[in-house]
């Protein structure tokens, strides 16, 4: 099972998953597992999606990979030497969490800045709402649900509020990029999630300033290119982490 975290793999619990109303301490894999009879193994939605992508998608050369999806916030994975990279407490992998404005907006996670409160859907939606409570002109003023779609479509349609939201969440993207690069020096760093339908308005600066601002040792090595497997990757990551999984076990057996 692929779900949205904080999760403990080990236990198979989702611990208190902000995007799950109401779930705490969830002992998820042991109530399915009773309920069907079989071994349930549980990871994070995005480690899967890591997984899923190197295992079957747009990884499937490559031993260094790091996946991320930009959708409603913004989550990944870390392939190390074939290896989903899982921390101490199986929870690694927070890249949405990573501070990129220290004098950026607050993140739903508590801290400031993160590349989530400056680049997800989420981020996006919330920064033009604030904009616009503050009395910004735009084409937005007047919508009753501004959404990160509807704020998209404005800076294609050259709205200069919508244009500095999307142009600020694309640099953002970048800095993520070189930071993630320089931490975990990636052959390949795979995007998916929904925000990447604004295409060239995000994907172009954010190659511009990786393109700057990375080392020039993984600007020669690291390429950038967008996901293989659509809505389904999670499900064919779940399918990888069961191979994972008794493949440690027939290790530690
Ligand atoms: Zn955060």
């Amino acid at each position: 099972v692929a779900s949205p975290g904080p999760l403990d793999p080990r236990q198979g619990i989702v611990l208190e998953a902000p995007n799950l109303s109401g779930w705490r301490d969830v002992p998820l894999a042991p109530r399915l597992s009773e309920a069907l009879g079989t071994r349930v193994f549980l990871g994070n939605d995005a480690n899967c999606a890591a997984l899923g992508e190197f295992t079957y998608g747009a990884g499937r050369e490559v031993r260094y990979l790091v996946y991320v999806t930009i959708s409603t916030g913004i989550g990944g994975g870390v392939i190390d030497g074939g290896r989903l990279l899982e921390g101490a407490t199986g929870a690694a992998g927070e890249v949405g969490h990573m501070t990129i404005d220290l004098a950026g907006p607050r993140c739903n996670c508590g801290n400031v800045g993160c590349w989530e409160a400056l680049a997800s859907g989420t981020g996006i939606t919330a920064q033009a709402r604030a904009a616009l409570a503050r009395g910004e002109p735009s084409s937005l003023a007047g919508h009753e649900h501004v959404s990160a779609d509807l704020v998209t479509a404005a800076a294609h349609a050259g709205d200069p509020l919508a244009r500095a939201i999307i142009d600020r969440a694309a640099r953002a993207t970048g800095f993520g990029l070189v930071n993630l690069a320089h931490l975990y020096d990636p052959e390949l760093i795979v995007l998916g999630g929904g925000v990447l339908q604004a295409g060239d308005l995000i994907l172009g600066p954010a190659r511009q300033i990786f393109d700057t601002y990375a080392m020039p040792n993984y600007r020669r090595t690291c390429r950038i290119t967008t996901a293989a497997l659509g809505d389904d990757v999670g499900l064919y990551g779940a399918g990888a982490l069961v191979h994972l999984r008794l493949a440690d076990d027939s290790l530690s057996a």
